[in-house]
């Protein structure tokens, strides 16, 4: 009889998971599955107590679910990576597991870990065996045709486009075990309130993911674009955490007709962004280590402003759709895509703060927090990244603002002291509780691109960044 250890992380799904899958394709394997909470790591990384709780109330509902499978769920609780070798090869000495089944980690932290344990529970006889299943196509796969890694979207995207056919057919729950060898709910979990907007668990993922593809695809290619519509998928939570693999979203959208349609072409790009932006992290490694992809800017005098810098996470910075949208952040743990690319250019550009104090303030309140699509994200704001946003290019609070929110409602409901005022994305009267503007945003984006040509042209680098000559 053959004992089989499923080591969970971001996966916390029973379908379509190559992991468990390989574990339980022997019918007569007896299997378990094991999550190792990490908070000393976990807080080491900035990730907040919220995404932390989402995370354990999906491990909850995950439970029964693979109980009915035949495979307990363990979990325990260490400090921090260095704690885990020596667990791990306590559990396969005293439950006898013959091999180790997860997916292939892209962090670099995350990698080094697996290789401790890999060559601790050798001794033990126990292989550690890792499976690619965290991108739709993993790293490595989509490489120019020198084989090198692509740094620009749009090429990504064409050679990710053509070898979309090879990937595989999302898989199905195992088929229940005959047997197991620990009680099936060995250590239940205590259920905890749940996100309002987001029930945790893998079949609340799903039932997301079948009703934005029936009833929210069509509508998404201009819907995205506005943060008072629920225009988006809004799945990023349960695919950050694994709850639904990006797989299944490519075959719900195979699933649904036409992938050229406008919609599902729309939302096909994004999943390649999410892609595209794990790759980076993977064949770039420096920029999980805080380091700008375009090194040569490290050397901007980025200012380290704490009282300011409080007032724009605070959601008082007098701009109402940067407001605004700081405020979803700390109220819900989401904010919308646009928002934080509006959020991000005035941190980044208008107040020319460091971008990694953003990054670090977002993967601390985002539910959806993943190292490599907001590191992505805040250095594209920032003009720091690999095929980011022109320097030049700063984003007007003000245009954006009736662009993503025509009628105000957004902004009305995040910040209530506006809830009454006409016109609400200039407000031109003084109100008592809302602060008047910080900054001149005209001012901010002089000074912000002087920085940056400064910059260009003490380094020869810079020739990478195009200028329209503004
Ligand atoms: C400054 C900044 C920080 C960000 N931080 C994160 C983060 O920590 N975690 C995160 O998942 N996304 C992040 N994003 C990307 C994007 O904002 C969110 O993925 C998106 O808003 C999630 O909403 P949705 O699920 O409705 O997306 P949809 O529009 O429905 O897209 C479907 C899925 O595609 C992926 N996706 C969409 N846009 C992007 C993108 N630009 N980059 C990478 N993946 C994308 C997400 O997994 C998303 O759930 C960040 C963007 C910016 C500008």
């Amino acid at each position: 009889m053959s004992r089989h250890l499923v080591w969970l992380r971001l996966d916390l799904r029973s379908r379509d998971h190559a992991a468990l899958q390989a574990a339980c394709r022997d019918p007569d394997s007896e299997v378990v599955a094991v999550y190792l909470h990490t908070p000393g790591q976990s807080a080491r990384h900035d990730l907040g107590a919220r995404r932390s709780a989402f995370e354990r109330d999906a491990l909850a509902a995950l439970q029964p679910t693979l109980a009915r499978l035949g495979i307990p769920l363990v979990q325990a609780e260490l400090d921090d990576y260095a704690a885990i070798p020596a667990w791990m090869v306590e559990r396969v000495r005293a439950w006898g597991i013959g091999a180790i089944h997860a997916h292939r980690a892209l962090e670099i932290y995350e990698q080094r870990r697996d290789e401790a344990v890999a060559a601790a529970v050798a001794t033990e006889a126990c292989r550690l065996c890792l499976y690619d299943d965290v991108c739709i196509l993993p790293p490595g796969r989509v490489l120019t045709r020198d084989g090198r890694p692509f740094t620009v979207f749009s090429a990504f995207k064409k050679a990710w486009l053509q070898q979309l056919p090879t990937v595989a057919a999302a898989q199905p729950q195992p088929r229940p075990r005959r047997q197991h060898f620990l009680p099936l709910c060995a250590e239940p979990t205590p259920v905890k309130p749940q996100e309002q907007d987001w029930p945790a668990g893998e079949a609340a993922a799903l039932a997301a993911l079948d009703a934005f593809v029936a009833q929210g695809l069509a509508d998404y290619a201009w819907a995205r674009d506005r943060c008072d519509l629920a225009g988006s998928s809004r799945l990023s939570p349960y695919l950050t955490l694994g709850c639904l693999s990006a797989r299944q979203c490519l075959h719900a959208l195979y699933r649904q007709g036409p992938v050229d349609a406008p919609g599902a072409a729309s939302w096909l790009n994004e999943l390649c962004w999410r892609d595209f932006y794990k790759h980076i992290l993977v064949a770039f490694p420096q920029v999980g280590r805080h380091q700008a992809f375009q090194a040569a800017t490290d050397a901007l005098p980025w200012r380290y402003d704490e009282l300011e810098f409080a007032r724009w996470r605070e959601g008082r910075t007098g701009f109402p759709i940067v407001d605004a949208g700081m405020r979803q952040l700390l109220q819900t743990g989401w904010m919308h895509n646009r928002l934080r690319m509006i959020c991000a250019s005035f941190l980044a550009k208008d107040l020319f703060i460091d971008w990694r104090w953003g990054e670090r303030h977002f993967m601390q309140h985002l539910l959806d927090a993943d190292l490599a699509a907001n590191n992505g994200g805040w250095q594209w704001s920032a003009s720091t990244g690999n095929d980011a946003v022109p320097y030049f290019r700063v984003f007007n609070p003000w245009l954006q603002s009736r662009k993503v929110d025509p009628q105000g409602h957004f902004i009305r409901q995040y910040v209530p002291e506006l809830a009454a005022v006409q016109e609400v994305h200039t407000p031109v009267l003084r109100h008592a509780d809302y602060p008047a503007p910080m900054l001149d945003h005209g001012q901010a984006r002089q000074r912000v691109i002087a920085h940056f040509r400064a910059l260009r042209g003490d380094s020869a680098q810079l020739g990478l960044w195009a200028d329209d000559g503004s």
